[in-house]
């Protein structure tokens, strides 16, 4: 079958709940996909930042094989051999004392709701069903109904409603606004440290760690969302880790699991942690064995291949790379190591045409919002790739410029 033939039954029997580019992807490899008709892509999206080890990463396909072939599930009923082993290998790579895995990244932050609203009842001592949650305008932390309740995008909200009490909108990037919002019912502020999905926004120099300074005057937790920034994305294990802070809280998943099988997990210390006892959470996969070890095989890569420092060295040569073709129709280039948006100006027609040009060319990239096209390679992405790829990229940001002769 081609192309056409799978987007015509995909299109009659499946939702409608995603906007796909027209390409078909059968097999893939590292930075490559190959579609059904064997056209051969450039991934510049790495599934959201899920496949930041590469597509099919051969140590972490081991890991899969070898434990399904063992055991793939326990559920939390009874142990398994598996996740002590990535607590402990989560915990010393990251410094957070305690781990609660989950598989969707909806389901983290879910947990981390949970989490802080507990602690604050139990510990800070907020009166029941009082608890404020803050959070920013123009946030991404998931699809569940809690989650899109308090999202600033309307349409994700649109027809999904009543919504969950208990949250708050502040400005992103503005610290003021947010010691302002807080109060005695304050338990914390959840916060993605580069926002992804609202376009690769990287918030002012100093706002995180004014924003901490402020929880921690406070007695507010900080939880970072570090599910799309997190694992090398921004060049540094956490993105938050540019202002040398260290959140209470942390939620990670997409490249957990390096995109072969779903993995988030909850982080933080042990006073936060404590408030989870036997029944008040769980979920029936999270930390089964077979994601433990898919996950502990892709922390192993992000660390054996020194893939966070090429996010970083690579991620600033792309972007000059991109600032070197001087489009007009670019208003601004912004990201830190791969993990870069590329903002348009409302004149050049909007982000999605210029994805399907690259497309088209060899290269596949996702608008978000409807100007900003984010590249995001996988990590594992060599020079020479960036190179050939900024052949086309640097032709189609110029796309309709006249030339002055
Ligand atoms: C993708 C994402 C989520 C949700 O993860 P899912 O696995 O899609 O549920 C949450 N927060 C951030 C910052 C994300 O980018």
């Amino acid at each position: 079958m081609n192309t056409r033939e799978f987007i015509e039954i995909e299109e009659k029997y499946g939702a409608h709940n995603y906007h796909p580019l027209d390409v078909v992807i059968d097999r893939a490899e590292g930075v490559w996909v190959y579609d059904v008709d064997g056209k051969k892509y450039l991934d510049c999206l790495a599934a959201y930042s899920a496949v930041n080890q590469g597509h099919c990463h051969p140590a972490i396909i081991k890991a899969l094989k070898d434990q399904a072939d063992k055991v793939t599930l326990t559920s939390r009923a009874f142990r398994n051999s598996q996740l002590p082993m990535l607590y402990k290998e989560l915990s010393e790579m990251t410094g957070y004392p305690k781990v609660l895995p989950m598989n969707s990244g909806a389901e983290a932050v879910e947990t981390a709701i949970k989490a802080a609203r507990k602690w604050g009842y139990k510990i800070k001592g907020v009166d029941e069903n009082k608890a404020e949650i803050i959070v920013c305008t123009n946030n991404f932390a998931g699809r569940t109904v809690t989650i899109v309740g308090f999202s600033t995008e309307e349409q994700y909200k649109d027809g999904f409603g009543p919504f969950s009490p208990g949250f708050k909108i502040v400005e992103y990037g503005n610290a003021q606004d947010l010691e302002s919002a807080i109060t005695p019912n304050t338990v914390a502020f959840m916060v993605e440290p580069i926002q992804g999905e609202g376009g690769v926004v990287v918030p002012p120099e100093g706002y995180l760690k004014k924003a901490f300074e402020i929880c921690e005057k406070n007695n507010v937790l900080f939880i970072a969302d570090e599910i799309q920034s997190g694992l090398g994305r921004s060049g540094k294990l956490f993105a938050f880790d540019y202002e040398g802070i260290k959140p209470h809280a942390v939620t990670i998943g997409k490249a957990l699991s390096g995109g072969a099988y779903p993995v988030s997990a909850f982080l933080s210390n042990e006073e936060v942690m404590s408030v989870f006892n036997p029944g008040d959470h769980g979920s029936t996969f999270g930390g089964n064995p077979l994601g433990a070890s898919v996950a502990r095989a892709a922390l192993k890569v992000l660390v054996d291949e020194n893939l966070i420092e090429k996010s970083f060295e690579l991620g600033n040569y792309f972007r000059e790379k991109l600032k070197a073709v001087g489009s007009p129709h670019v208003k601004e280039i912004r990201g830190k190591g791969l993990f870069i948006g590329v903002e348009l100006h409302q004149s050049a027609g909007g982000a999605r045409r210029f994805c399907e040009a690259l497309k088209d060319r060899g290269i596949l990239c996702k608008e978000t919002h409807d100007n900003v096209i984010r590249f995001a390679p996988p990590l594992v992405i060599k020079k020479e790739e960036i190179d050939w790829a900024m052949e086309s990229i640097h032709e189609v940001l110029l796309m309709d410029v006249k030339v002055e002769a």
